[in-house]
């Protein structure tokens, strides 16, 4: 039995800021293979930041400073772990800042697989500032400056090295 973290909006959740859900075909195929088990995963859920919810995006650069969190709530009682970024994760309209609550609801995520018997690979959500292998890279003005992982793309490659990653335009089985 093989298993597969998923980002929860590929499998059909409306998790996304916007409300909605981006279902993938080929994820939701693997739903129901008996050989795969998937564990759907939000990290903007987990973290608190609500649905809908103002859209984020990952900063870098001069001038870019942590703002105030974007749920305190949620963040004053989650501490970030693991290697500090330099990037951040910051609302589009910079009036608040997700990236400690992120990465504290990742970090719970990756100890939460770990103790269950580890993964086998992941199936995330591209351009994502949370999932993307990939995702848009901005100043602090906004402009797109690059790419970066998203913020549990990243830190899953970094606690799950031998772990398989893809994401819906390249999933599982499909053709190199
Ligand atoms: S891409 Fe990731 S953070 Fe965004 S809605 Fe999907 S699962 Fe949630």
């Amino acid at each position: 039995m093989k298993r597969l973290c998923v980002s929860a909006c590929l499998l059909g959740v409306p998790c996304r800021w916007k409300g909605d859900a981006k279902p993938c075909e080929a994820v939701q195929r693997l739903a129901k293979d008996p050989r795969i088990e998937l564990v759907p995963f939000c990290p903007e859920l987990a973290a608190g930041l609500g649905c809908p919810r103002p859209p984020i995006e990952l900063v870098e650069g001069e001038g870019v400073e942590p703002l105030q969190p974007f749920n305190p709530s949620t963040s004053s009682t989650l501490q970030p772990r693991g290697s500090a970024s330099p990037i951040r994760v910051l609302r589009v309209d910079r009036t608040g800042d997700a990236t400690d609550a992120l990465r504290a609801a990742c970090e719970a995520q990756a100890d939460a697989l770990a103790r269950s018997g580890g993964v086998d690979g992941f199936v995330l959500k591209s351009r994502s500032p949370s999932c993307g292998l990939a995702a848009p890279l901005h100043d602090a003005a906004g402009r797109e400056t690059g790419i970066a992982p998203g913020l549990w793309a990243a830190l899953a490659r970094e606690r799950f090295p031998d772990a398989r990653f893809f994401d819906e335009t390249r999933p599982p089985g499909a053709a190199p």
